[in-house]
């Protein structure tokens, strides 16, 4: 079968390398860089500068008990250089692996003629059976006086030098992780939300925990009205704040090239059925671009059940317990799908001393895990957890769930010590006694 996939982000990436695994004639069509946005503009962006930000906190704290004898400096410059160099170095290694499989990669922007099934390129028409449009999504622009003249995850790499002051809009997790970046880099944050800072973790425990002992130097500004940003402050209903300002307001799909072959919602995100198909038959998309949880792993999840509906074998997505991580001095995990609920009692366990977490004892930081538990089944409906594994834990936990197992199955799941071992040992007390 002819497959044309548009977009090498971790969506359209995998699914090529499987339909050509499996002997089908796949073209991937990429107008910027392979791996998409996670490897070049997102993920591993934010994983690069949180390792830098984790290091430098933990120096500080190496320096008050004596294990060094000064805190480092930085050079921001040449951080943002290695990390472009690495992206290239990943970029090669990721572009062997996808043509090693047989697929044919082809750089450019693509536009589609859905009449003649073919997607064009460069000028050269590439015909199709099937086509997947995985072309993700890119920086919401809110509709504010002055927004485009705002930075946004796409431009972090192109600062000079770490910002004195930097105002972030938003409240989510990239807000939240860019703060917890910059912060740790020297510079005073303030974050301007128009509701609630991390309502998506609707539990204000913990973003009271995360403000006052994960973020530094960073002040939350709730339910704020902006009127104006200007190219060194955000004018808001309260004031004016003052710095180098970052959008951290979402993304907005890149539809455009189908919007008038396939159905879209009001925001453009491509309506798709269980096997990811559009309306139109020989169209299917994933990723970012249908909308819904936004996530490497659910966009790689999507791109494998199109392309396995595509290819004859039916399958459909699993959206009941996805874990999701806020990457902080402590990674920050939750729960979101259509299994989740606060259905039961919410026990509260203590985070354990351990790596990552036992130089911060005495200072009170060890995190937490918060399990919501129905007592009488013993099935665990939800859980949230601040401490250093959590982003490890909480995929396994998922997947003993799924696999069947209660609160209290954990007696022989051996784990590593010290490591996330306790935790769900705890659990059986704790949802007794506390
Ligand atoms: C700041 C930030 C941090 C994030 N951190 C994480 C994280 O830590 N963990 C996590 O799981 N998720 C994270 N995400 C989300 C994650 O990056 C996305 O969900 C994921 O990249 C989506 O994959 P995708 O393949 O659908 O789209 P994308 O990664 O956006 O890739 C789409 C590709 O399509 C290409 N394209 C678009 N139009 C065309 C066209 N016409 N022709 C040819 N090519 C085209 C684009 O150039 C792009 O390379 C983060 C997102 C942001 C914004």
């Amino acid at each position: 079968m002819n497959i044309v996939i548009i977009g090498a982000g971790p969506a359209g990436r995998f699914a090529a390398m499987y339909a050509a695994e499996k002997g089908n004639d796949v073209t991937l069509i990429e107008e910027r860089f392979i791996g998409g946005k996670c490897l070049n503009q997102a993920c591993m962006v934010v994983c690069a500068f949180s390792d830098v930000s984790r290091h430098l906190l933990d120096a500080e704290n190496f320096y008050d008990i004596g294990v060094i004898d000064s805190v480092p400096n930085i050079d921001y410059t040449k951080i943002t250089k290695t990390i472009r160099d690495t992206q290239k170095k990943i970029r090669k290694i990721i572009t062997q692996e996808t043509v090693s499989t047989g697929v044919e990669f082809i750089q450019g922007t693509a536009s589609v003629d859905a009449d003649e099934k073919v997607v064009i390129v460069n000028d050269e028409e590439y015909p199709y059976d099937k086509l997947l449009i995985c072309t993700g999504s890119s920086p919401n622009i809110p509709n504010i006086r002055g927004a485009e003249n705002a930075l946004t995850y796409r431009d972090t790499l192109k600062l000079k030098e770490v910002p004195e002051k930097i105002v972030i809009i938003g409240g989510g997790s990239t807000a939240a992780e860019y703060a917890g970046i910059f912060s740790s880099m020297g510079s005073q944050v303030d974050i301007i939300c128009r509701t609630q800072f991390l309502k998506i973790l609707d539990d204000p425990e913990a973003e009271e925990y995360i403000v006052s002992k994960l973020l530094k130097n960073t002040m939350i500004h709730e339910n704020v009205n902006i009127q104006e940003i200007t190219d060194t402050s955000v004018v808001t209903n309260y004031g004016e704040i003052e710095g180098t300002v970052l959008l951290a307001t979402g993304v907005t799909p890149n539809s455009e090239i189908v919007k008038d072959i396939v159905d879209c919602d009001e925001r453009g995100n491509i309506l798709v059925n269980d096997y990811m198909q559009t309306s139109n038959e020989d169209i299917y998309a994933a990723g970012d671009v249908i909308g819904g949880i936004l996530s490497t792993p659910v966009s790689r999840m999507e791109g494998m059940v199109a392309i396995k509906n595509i290819i004859g074998q039916e399958t459909r997505a699993d959206y009941s317990l996805i874990p999701m991580t806020i990457t902080l001095p402590y990674d920050v995990s939750y729960l979101l799908g259509t299994d989740v609920s606060d259905e039961g009692k919410t026990i509260k366990l203590p985070g354990a001393a351990g790596p990552g977490s036992f130089w911060y004892t005495l200072k009170s930081r060890n995190g937490f895990t918060k399990e919501t538990i129905n007592l009488e089944t013993n099935e665990i409906n939800n859980i949230l957890a601040i401490t250093p594994s959590s982003n490890i834990a909480l995929p396994y936990m998922i997947k003993s769930i799924k696999d069947g197992n209660k609160a209290n199955d954990f007696d022989n799941f051996l784990e590593i010590h010290p490591s996330t071992d306790g935790i769900f040992k705890l659990t059986e007390y704790y949802k007794r006694y506390l």
